[in-house]
């Protein structure tokens, strides 16, 4: 938003292209800026608005009476432009008239690209992937989230292999965002009530194509001290700043909307974090002049609620005394008292006393899912409690299971054997299954040496990394090893690639050492592993497991064959996702709710290797990839933890090593690339966006319209 030498005339869109982040998924502008000035664009870190803040004005001067350089320009402005303002969608389509407004879409965190790093992993990738999704589909939506200048934390390891945790401050004049309501400069234009004191709350606008999304700042000198800081970070694991976050995202969310004219038809919480944007809506239907009931009656219908947490102690609560505290000057202007006000987020069953953040929005969203077939049925007995008279099956709560932002994660090089095989077409038509199926005729060899020089690119990747970290004296001579230096791109290669956390089992496969030491050093047949992943910064136990992984891949004896990957984040997850051979996930069962990552490789030409939990319960077919271990039950941990790690070792000897070096004359395992076919056509168009964000709209989005039509 600051810049910069001024852009010539016959290039000066470049900087709507650059404040509308539609460009980083749409290869043809990457392309832009890569042509533009190479160097400039990779010492950026694939980030254009850093990128032209810094540009040499002679680059720019040149660029504009080059003509390939204009021709490319061209092409992409005119696509842009076509893709902003459209009628020809699918929305527009399908549902032409439905939604008067968009939809509201409130998420705690939004990953929508590395320039601007307000996520922490899986749920801000699904957000970010819905919003670039309702962009493609014609679907009006609006984000509301918020602007942390410090996001999530920036992860280094230190020499005896315990994570640190940087908070770097991001800065302003390098992130794709402009304050609002105008872009004059940054103010306040709303307050809410923090217990005695007002909080002042301004916003940032980013645009995603054809979706916006609000992100809210309280970083302003009105306000205090401490509530400058509300929307410093990520996840403040101290309950009592928690509870005063959620209270800025879900009251001063709904508050920044209405101060900016954007009244949605329908309200989706991402999780409960967002849950409180309800009350306010309460409280808005009380003030003009409903009781206590008829405004929750109207806000429920209207109201959509996913909820992502398998378990019952993952969900956010508040303790009744906090919630007495800050809320005892509001249930008042809900027409409600305290008890009645406290129910709202009473857990019923024996846990205990707290306020439950999901509690609160299945009481008052109408339209709640999981996000997994399976973690639809873990859902509902987990919540079966407060539908006592109701059978398990009868609970409300359905399921939508995730999917992912094709344009997003495929690699270019994949796309462009799609693109010739499957037709020009093939990213419009992408979650049709049939258009799949075409899959089986591409040539094997062109589906290899993707495949391998996708290997090498991450390669590079990660010795880029290793090399800058050594340089900047951050890591030790041992440490660049351990970041894959010595890692080989001919080999083998297993991702495990995610959040650490205990339920993950990221030491599983480390269970029995001499084993995987004759796995991984076999002479003719080795294999690598590559780690990747952040812990919270208050989770002890996960951060023990990142040391012990951290050792063991330290360890002379496995060669240098096992890699930790520093700082994992969606530019590296790219390379990562796109550069490996096979995606390895062995939660322990009932615990992950989707997972995203695994249908990101997949869509890649990565199989599957997973415990059948999250989406890959209804991902498997028994051809696309392997199931570690038996389907869905309740273990004994320890008796799980020995099961699925000989399951684990014997499909890596038995099936899937030899099947990777099975090769023919032509030096291709045929059989292998046979399976990765079957990954790509089974799991694209099943577990893309496009299928879930439809599913969305015609299951669910339609439904809460109709009432909202209907109660006007
Ligand atoms: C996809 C993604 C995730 C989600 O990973 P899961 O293994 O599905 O939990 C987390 N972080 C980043 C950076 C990702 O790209």
């Amino acid at each position: 938003m600051l810049y910069r030498p001024s852009l010539p005339a016959r290039i000066n869109r470049l900087d709507e292209l650059i404040n509308n982040l539609w460009w980083s998924w749409h290869p043809q502008a990457r392309d832009l800026f890569r042509a533009l000035d190479y160097p400039l664009w990779r010492l950026s870190g694939h980030n254009p608005v850093k990128q032209l803040r810094d540009i040499n004005a002679e680059k720019l001067k040149a660029a504009a009476s080059d003509p390939s350089f204009l021709t490319l320009y061209d092409s992409v402005m005119a696509a842009f432009d076509s893709n902003m303002s459209t009628r020809d969608t699918w929305f527009e389509n399908n549902h032409p008239g439905l939604l008067s407004a968009p939809v509201g879409y409130f998420s705690m965190e939004f990953a929508i690209h590395n320039s601007l790093p307000i996520y922490a992993g899986g749920l801000g990738i699904l957000a970010g992937d819905i919003c670039k999704e309702a962009s493609d589909l014609g679907l009006p939506l609006v984000g509301v989230g918020f602007m942390y200048p410090q996001g999530y934390f920036i992860q280094r390891i230190s020499p005896e292999g315990w994570q640190e945790e940087i908070y770097k401050h991001l800065d302003f004049s390098e992130a794709p965002i402009n304050p609002v309501p105008s872009s004059e400069g940054r103010k306040p234009f709303v307050t809410i009530q923090l217990n005695d004191r007002s909080v002042h709350i301004g916003a940032w606008k980013v645009r995603v194509g054809r979706v916006d999304i609000y992100l809210l700042d309280t970083n302003f000198e009105e306000n205090t001290a401490q509530d400058r800081q509300l929307s410093a970070r990520l996840y403040i694991a101290d309950r009592e700043l928690r509870i005063q976050q959620e209270i800025v995202l879900g009251i001063g969310g709904v508050r920044v909307l209405r101060a900016l004219g954007i009244n949605p038809v329908i309200w989706h919480a991402n999780e409960g974090h967002t849950a409180f944007m309800m009350l306010e809506r309460v409280r808005e239907e009380v003030e003009k002049g409903a009781t206590f009931d008829e405004a929750v009656e109207k806000v429920r219908a209207t109201t959509v609620f996913t909820t992502h947490t398998p378990v019952p102690a993952g969900h956010d609560t508040f303790s009744m005394e906090l919630a007495e505290r800050y809320f005892h000057r509001y249930w008042g202007q809900l027409g409600i008292g305290r008890d009645e006000f406290l129910e709202l987020g009473q857990e019923t069953n024996n846990s205990g006393d707290a306020f439950n953040m999901t509690v609160l929005a299945l009481a008052l969203a109408e339209h709640c899912n999981a996000v997994s077939k399976l973690h639809g049925e873990v859902t509902r007995k987990m919540w079966h409690v407060l539908w006592p008279e109701s059978r398990e099956e009868e609970v409300p709560i359905s399921y939508i299971t995730n999917g992912v932002h094709v344009p997003t994660w495929i690699a270019p090089e994949m796309g462009r054997i799609y693109e010739k095989y499957l037709g020009q077409d093939w990213v419009k038509r992408h979650d049709d299954p049939e258009l799949w199926d075409r899959v089986m005729d591409i040539p094997d060899k062109e589906i290899w040496d993707v495949r391998q020089l996708l290997k090498r690119k991450r390669k590079a990747a990660i010795l880029d990394r290793a090399q800058k970290s050594w340089a900047d004296g951050n890591v030790t001579a041992p440490q660049v090893l351990t970041m894959g230096a010595l890692l080989d791109p001919d080999v083998l290669t297993i991702g495990f690639v995610r959040r650490f956390a205990e339920y993950k089992r990221p030491a599983l496969i480390f269970r029995d050492l001499e084993r995987l030491k004759r796995i991984v050093n076999d002479r003719w047949q080795p294999v690598q592993i590559i780690f990747a992943g952040k812990s919270h910064p208050a989770d002890f136990p996960s951060k023990y497991l990142l040391h012990q992984v951290y050792t063991l891949a330290a360890d002379r004896a496995l060669q240098g064959r096992i890699a930790f990957v520093e700082d994992y984040d969606m530019h590296m997850a790219r390379y990562l996702v796109h550069g490996v051979d096979i995606w390895l996930n062995n939660p322990r069962r009932l615990r992950e709710a989707s997972g995203t990552s695994g249908m990101k490789a997949a869509l890649n030409g990565i199989p599957h290797l997973s415990v059948l939990d999250g989406w890959w319960y209804e991902g498997y077919n028994g051809s696309n990839g392997w199931s570690i271990g038996d389907g869905p039950r309740t273990y004994d941990p320890e008796e799980e933890d020995r099961a699925d790690a000989e399951a684990l070792y014997r499909l890596l000897e038995d099936r899937v090593v030899p099947l990777y070096y099975d090769r023919d004359r032509d030096g291709i395992p045929h059989n292998w690339i046979h399976v990765v076919k079957e990954t790509i056509r089974s799991v694209v168009p099943q577990f893309c966006a496009r299928r879930m964000l439809k599913e969305y709209t015609d299951r669910i989005y339609t439904k809460a319209a109709q009432a909202s039509n209907k109660t006007g």
